[in-house]
């Protein structure tokens, strides 16, 4: 049996809507720019010729119900409402038609982003990782089954702050469709269960304060609630 110097941290995971066991996540990849009105809102233009990734660390995963803290570092912690694919079977160069057949599930998420540590990044053209991956910016909902989901279908994607309407979309508005994504990425990595994909938000992005309580929904998945906890 391994011995360890200090015990390991413990395996992050999800809820599975309606299921006892829950979803061992490994990896965490995002997608950028893939609505043209949140491209167009960040004075970008879409890629069309290829989606493009960041990562996020499976240890800075949080889950709905959490209370996640206001992280070191920013005065501008932005929220990104997502549709979350999970992976559960193996896909490397998989051909986009059978790329679905991957999916094990689909939630809401919130790409929990340092605006202003991205913009000074992408101004230094460094790496965004200290805007991006940061802890407990990768909030995902309970795994809902993808029987009889459509991932780009005419489903709103809507998240309110407080209440208040923030950011609203439509699934059929992603510029790569998951298929496309999957298939994409499959050509990069050796996707396995437990990976994740986080799939780009739409407009309306703005900033958070300690106390806001930030709900996720898309039709046919179950809601997404968060609130942000005091400066850690
Ligand atoms: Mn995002």
């Amino acid at each position: 049996m391994t011995q360890f110097l200090f015990p390991p941290r413990p395996q992050p995971s999800l809820p599975l809507h309606g299921r006892a066991e829950r979803f061992p996540v490994a990896r965490i990849f995002c997608v950028g720019r893939n609505y043209a009105d949140h491209a167009a809102e960040m004075g970008n233009q879409v890629d069309r010729s290829a989606p493009f990734y960041f990562t996020k660390s499976p240890h800075h995963l949080a889950q709905s119900g959490d209370t996640v803290p206001y992280p070191p570092g920013t005065a501008d912690y932005h929220h990104e409402v997502e549709l979350v694919v999970a992976i559960g079977r193996p896909a490397f160069r998989i051909p986009r038609h059978d790329a679905l057949g991957a999916v094990t599930g689909y939630a809401v998420g919130l790409d929990m982003t340092r605006r202003d540590l991205q913009a000074l990044s992408k101004e230094k053209r460094q790496p965004w990782d200290t805007g991006k991956d940061v802890e407990g910016s990768a909030i995902v909902g309970a795994l809902a089954s993808p029987a009889g989901f459509d991932p780009n279908g005419p489903s709103e994607l809507t998240l309110h702050v407080n209440g208040d309407l923030r950011q609203r979309g439509r699934l059929k508005d992603m510029v790569w469709r998951v298929d496309e994504i999957v298939a994409h990425l499959s050509t990069l990595y050796h996707l396995e269960p437990g990976d994740l994909i986080f799939t780009g938000t739409p407009a309306g992005v703005g900033p958070v304060a300690p106390g806001d309580r930030l709900e996720g929904r898309v039709a046919g998945l179950p809601a997404l609630v968060a609130e942000i906890g005091p400066p850690s």
